[in-house]
């Protein structure tokens, strides 16, 4: 597929033109501390027209990795799910 002629706001152009699809810069999921897992969250899209933004979730766990990739619909509710989660940890104890 050729390159597209137009790209997303969002796009990072080096990256997009190495993997052949539009990639945002890649925000690391960093606390300052050590975790048990390295997270990384982006914007991808598909060269393809019509193709919608996607968000891209990588965890790297020792030697393996893995990618999700979700609609901006299920990012919007993860996030809310995410900080209601977080609200229930600083509950405490019942
Ligand atoms: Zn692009």
């Amino acid at each position: 597929m050729n390159a597209p002629t137009e790209h997303p706001r969002w796009c990072d152009r080096k990256t997009c033109d190495r993997l052949g699809v539009h990639a945002s810069r890649v925000l690391p999921v960093n606390t300052g501390r050590t975790e048990e897992t390295v997270l990384d969250v982006a914007l991808v899209q598909s060269w393809l027209p019509a193709s919608e933004p996607q968000l891209s979730m990588t965890v790297i766990d020792g030697v393996d990795f893995e990618q999700v990739l979700m609609s901006l619909g299920q990012g919007r509710v993860l996030a809310h799910r995410l900080r209601q989660l977080l609200d229930d940890a600083k509950g405490g104890a019942k």
